[in-house]
């Protein structure tokens, strides 16, 4: 089958036509991925894994194709989503509906399925699945709790987003900050994380939703989405144009979508006192956080909250963030700017660079 190969650190993405399946084996599902956006840990990866060749593309949605023996939730002919980190539902973190950090979900760092193995091979030797799920490939297997299934029929290409970037920003809001009705909200960042972070705070009827970044195109589309207020923070002094829009309180959440540690301070000086600031986005894996005063954090009590793929519980929040979508709660029309086919997919990661556009999908078969 067709795939876009992750060869070797910061190179471009190789096409290839030779990619072996194996499975599904006992609990996995064979999925025909249909389409995938590209995330900014997908280029992440590229720039800092040297785990290769590898599969990326993590944000996917396709049609089920074979079920392994003992699969029930979903058959042949289902149109599903796929998440990174599937819930087991039995280990001590489900247990404490920690769900993202259950103990068998973990392995999508490493680029395998939970039982270390994974589907792909190419003249006989392994290919990696890039974040758990390998979705930049004609089809892909996943254990069934990784997969979830929604309305046949439904636009795959509009709701493959939530596998990925609106389940983290939605959920960073809506599950880790737990944003209250009439709060204040700043969103650093917004591509399409951040963007998610605005409407879930929208969701969440915060009062000021303040949305930064640099580009203009994602500012005007942040208003569109729901940010009552936008700053180009390289026009504006971020600290003094927050404070001045909360009349110099500060805001109560405080949201890097970026993944980057001087946001994240930034965060921490502009949140009020007793306020939140969550890190969302990536940050690349040697970054250090400074802050310049520890005493400050602790007379204030504010908190620094990590969120991973917005503390969800895929297999319940998915289907809830579609339901938002049909109810005009949840917009991911106005977040796709373009869709690429699979052979242009390096074209798609090249604009993600660029910070052109919001989110590019890619379509993995020609017909
Ligand atoms: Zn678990
Ligand atoms: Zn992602």
């Amino acid at each position: 089958m067709k795939a876009a190969l992750h060869t070797g650190i910061g190179k471009e993405l190789t096409l290839v036509n030779d990619v072996e399946l194996v499975g599904p084996k006992e609990g996995e599902v064979l999925i025909k991925t249909e389409y995938c956006g590209i995330c900014h840990s997908d280029v992440s990866v590229l720039d800092s894994l040297d785990l290769t060749p590898m599969i990326l593309g993590h944000e996917a949605a396709g049609v089920v194709e074979e079920i392994g023996d003992g699969v029930t939730s979903v058959s042949k002919g289902d149109y599903v989503l796929m998440t990174p980190i599937g819930p087991c539902g039995t280990c001590e973190m489900c247990y404490l509906q920690r769900h993202t950090l259950c103990e068998r979900g973990q392995t999508f760092v490493f680029g395998t399925l939970p039982d270390g193995s994974t589907p792909f091979r190419r003249g006989g030797s392994p290919v990696y699945q890039g974040l758990g799920v390998g979705g930049f490939a004609e089809y892909t297997v996943l254990e069934e709790r990784n997969v979830i299934r929604v309305e046949k029929g439904i636009p795959l290409e509009t709701v493959c987003l939530i596998g990925c970037g609106v389940q983290t920003g939605v959920g960073s809001v809506l599950n880790t900050a737990k944003v209250t009705p009439d709060s204040t909200v700043l969103v650093m960042g917004l591509g399409g994380v951040g963007l998610s972070v605005v409407q879930g705070a929208r969701i969440a009827k915060a009062e000021k939703i303040i949305a930064s970044d640099p580009v203009k195109e994602r500012r005007d589309k942040a208003l569109q989405l729901g940010a009552t207020e936008v700053i180009d923070p390289n026009d504006d002094d971020l600290i003094n144009a927050v404070m001045e829009l909360t009349l110099g309180k500060g805001v109560d959440y405080a949201f890097d979508a970026v993944g980057n540690s001087e946001l994240i301070a930034l965060g921490l000086t502009v949140s009020r006192a007793g306020g939140s600031t969550v890190i969302v986005g990536a940050p690349p894996p040697d970054e250090e956080l400074k802050f310049s005063s520890a005493l400050h954090l602790m007379m204030t009590e504010k908190r620094l909250l990590g969120s991973l793929l917005g503390s969800c519980n895929a297999q319940e929040d998915i289907p809830l963030l579609i339901d938002y979508w049909q109810k005009g709660l949840l917009d991911l029309e106005n977040m796709i700017s373009q869709t690429y086919p699979l052979g242009d997919i390096n074209s798609g990661i090249a604009d993600l660079r660029n910070s052109i556009g919001i989110r590019s999908v890619i379509k993995i078969h020609e017909n």
